[in-house]
């Protein structure tokens, strides 16, 4: 830009506003240029149109018709970007009332148009800290503005326009709210800023305050009526230097997250309560969430114990290729001989053949079909049976076919009725008398079928009643530290290498164990996706309240746009806020859900909550995406507002 070039110009600018029907033109056909370093007042009466040129003066807003050049730029054609990088770095204004934001101190007010660039943190921290002390403010820097006189709001006003190194001031009645005394100094101050080479344009209608400038521009009815120099100036102080501002560009994606973030802190910090209520359904919909799944999660783990109690360390082998191909003519695949070899295996902990016969059995004069189960004495072991009396029968009865079985509890009611001890009693099979020893206790979940059941030992079974049959399983306990599908490989390998062919299949409670882990794995996802229905609910609340919060702070969009702010910064002010109030609401769903499962685990034994990091993970990320997803339209709607509207908003 040459030197001699007007720094800003309008060429027959014309300015119309719609309301309804009707047509305002509020500036008609302004023609204008303004040099470096002027000091002009722009006079007239009451909705003359002064401020709606102040604002087209300073990139605020742009013209219906007409061309307005600012430092070079053409601004009807420019770009929303650039006329917010013009204002950012070349135009500081002042309103007639400051339009501080109240949940800012002075010093963090002032600091404002510096968020959108490039300026360090404690670079701005000086600067902001320079310009108060320089404009008597030193011992305000933490107030915030309630706590300031008009004269001193005004006066953090004047240092924020300076934030940035602005060369042009543009002030709207800026002496308008104040009296006499704080106007007066209002007044010094931009002299003082005047002479040190700012070029000063101040809208008044008091023409005390408008002959002080070294040019008086009166305005009617959004026409230029005067243009005038005005001699008899005096100038109420000395120039005041100021250090130029280290203007450095537009701000990284990652200062400007971080500056959003800790905006958005101080905004909600602002409005505790409402920010409280506005994360009430998220810290319900997080504390649901993670309840149902740790409820869920103690309820699996809890059915997995009982279920592991029947022996999940235990594997059966059988006859045939399978329960669908059970093939006849490997109905004696299995032997003792497997017993004895598999029973030399270091990882087979207890081991114990199979026999099944169904037999009628006389019991006190009664007959009665009872499912006989011939075992050895490490059968016990193998399933984990322990008893209710009696005792089990030994190595020794095995070896002597001793005529001894035992029964479990139900079979012993069933056969007993109301005998409290029937230990020592007999049971006949075709008139065979076998003594009961023992009654098993029974456990945890029942799985195997009902009916009435007995243990003997197979080679009773074999002499006494039955004869030489097949063996129908072979039971294996594992050892501990041996995965049961490593055993059961393992004793594939050697079964068939012993038998030379496959004629035996393996079944471990493990697979049960999957299915009952799906099972409620399902229902656990189900009962928390109904939960999370509640944070969903949760999100309406929040992009309700953001509303409410963008509505209420339209003054600020406005103040943020003024000094430099683009569209898509308030964007991300907002939506970064609604994330923020989501995930705290996160974490104090968090906090409570534990404070809660604690207390309530110490009330009761019946349920127990077993938390996972994963559900924390899951519904904290869902919070922030509940965030984004309901606080895009408030966002949105913050970043479509218009400067100068936003700025009139009452
Ligand atoms: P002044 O600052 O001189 O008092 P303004 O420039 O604020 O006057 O307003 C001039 C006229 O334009 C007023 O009649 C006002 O009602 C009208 N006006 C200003 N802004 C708008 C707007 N955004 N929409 C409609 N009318 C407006
Ligand atoms: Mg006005």
């Amino acid at each position: 830009m040459p030197a001699n070039d007007p720094l800003i110009s309008l060429q027959n600018v014309s300015r119309i506003f719609r309301s309804g029907e009707e047509q305002v033109r509020v500036l008609d056909g302004v023609t204008l240029s303004v040099r470096q370093g002027e000091m002009i007042a722009i006079v007239g009466p009451s909705g003359s149109g002064k401020s709606t040129l102040m604002n087209l003066l300073g990139g605020l807003d742009i013209p219906d018709s007409g061309e307005i050049c600012i430092a070079g730029i053409d601004t009807t054609r420019a770009s929303h970007e650039h006329l917010a990088a013009l204002r950012s770095s070349h135009i500081g204004f002042i309103f007639q009332r400051y339009h501080l934001m109240p949940y800012l101190t002075a010093a963090e007010n002032v600091a404002v148009p510096a968020q959108y660039t490039a300026m360090r943190e404690n670079v701005q921290r000086q600067r902001a800290a320079y310009l108060l002390a320089h404009l008597g403010l030193e011992d305000r820097m933490t107030h915030k503005p309630s706590q300031l006189s008009g004269g001193q709001q005004q006066r953090v006003s004047i240092a924020r326009a300076l934030m940035n190194g602005a060369s042009v001031i543009l002030a709207d009645e800026p002496t308008g709210a104040l009296d006499a005394q704080s106007g007066q100094e209002m007044m010094a101050i931009l002299h003082g800023l005047h002479q040190s080479g700012h070029t000063i344009i101040l809208v008044t209608h008091d023409r005390d305050v408008a002959s002080q400038a070294e040019r008086i521009i009166e305005i009617s009815d959004g026409k230029i009526t005067a243009d005038l120099p005005n001699r008899h100036v005096q100038p109420a102080s000395g120039p005041v230097v100021l250090l130029p501002a280290a203007n450095t560009g537009r701000s990284s994606w990652r200062e400007s997250f971080h500056d959003a973030v800790k905006m958005a802190w101080r905004a909600l910090n602002g409005h505790r309560i409402r920010a409280l209520l506005s994360m009430l359904g998220i810290i319900i919909g997080v504390a649901s969430v993670i309840t149902s799944m740790a409820v869920g999660e103690g309820a699996k783990q809890k059915i997995i114990r009982d279920i592991s109690a029947l022996g999940t360390s235990t594997l059966s082998i059988h006859p045939g290729l399978g329960w669908d191909n059970p093939r006849p003519d490997f109905g004696n695949a299995l032997s003792d001989e497997d017993v004895r070899l598999l029973s030399e295996l270091p990882y087979v902990a207890n081991i114990s053949p199979v026999f099944n016969r169904i037999m009628e059995a006389q019991v006190e004069g009664r007959q009665m079909f009872i499912n006989i189960t011939g075992v050895n004495a490490r059968y016990f072991a193998v399933r984990d049976l322990s008893l209710e009396a009696g005792r089990k029968f030994n190595e020794h009865d095995v070896e002597t076919r001793e005529p001894v079985l035992l029964v479990d509890a139900a079979t012993a009611n069933t056969l007993f009725h109301n005998d409290k001890n029937p230990t020592g009693k007999s049971l006949y099979f075709n008139n065979v008398p076998f003594r009961l020893v023992g009654i098993t206790a029974s456990k945890g979940l029942k799985i195997a079928g009902g009916g009435l059941n007995a243990w003997m030992a197979y080679t009773a079974l074999q002499e006494r009643l039955t004869g030489s049959m097949p063996v129908a399983a072979i039971e294996v306990q594992v050892a501990k530290g041996m995965s049961l599908k490593e055993a059961q490989r393992h004793i594939e390998y050697v079964l068939d290498k012993a038998h030379g062919r496959r004629d035996f299949f393996i079944e471990t409670d493990s697979m049960m164990l999957e299915t009952i882990q799906k099972t409620s794995d399902s229902l656990t996802l189900l009962i928390a996706a109904i939960a999370g229905i509640s944070l969903i609910v949760g999100g309406v609340g929040v992009m309700n309240i953001m509303l409410v919060s963008v509505a209420e702070r339209t003054h600020e969009i406005g103040i943020r746009l003024a000094v430099g702010a683009r569209a898509a910064d308030i964007m991300r002010q907002f939506l970064i806020e609604s994330m923020v109030v989501c995930l705290f609401g996160c974490a104090i769903g968090v906090v409570v859900t534990f404070v809660a499962g604690t207390f309530f685990s110490l009330l009761t034994t019946q349920f127990e909550m077993v938390f996972t990091p994963l559900p924390i993970l899951y519904s904290c990320g869902f919070s922030a995406l509940i965030g984004l997803g309901f606080g895009y339209f408030p966002a949105r709607f913050a970043a479509r507002m218009k400067p100068t509207e936003a700025l009139a908003r009452e």
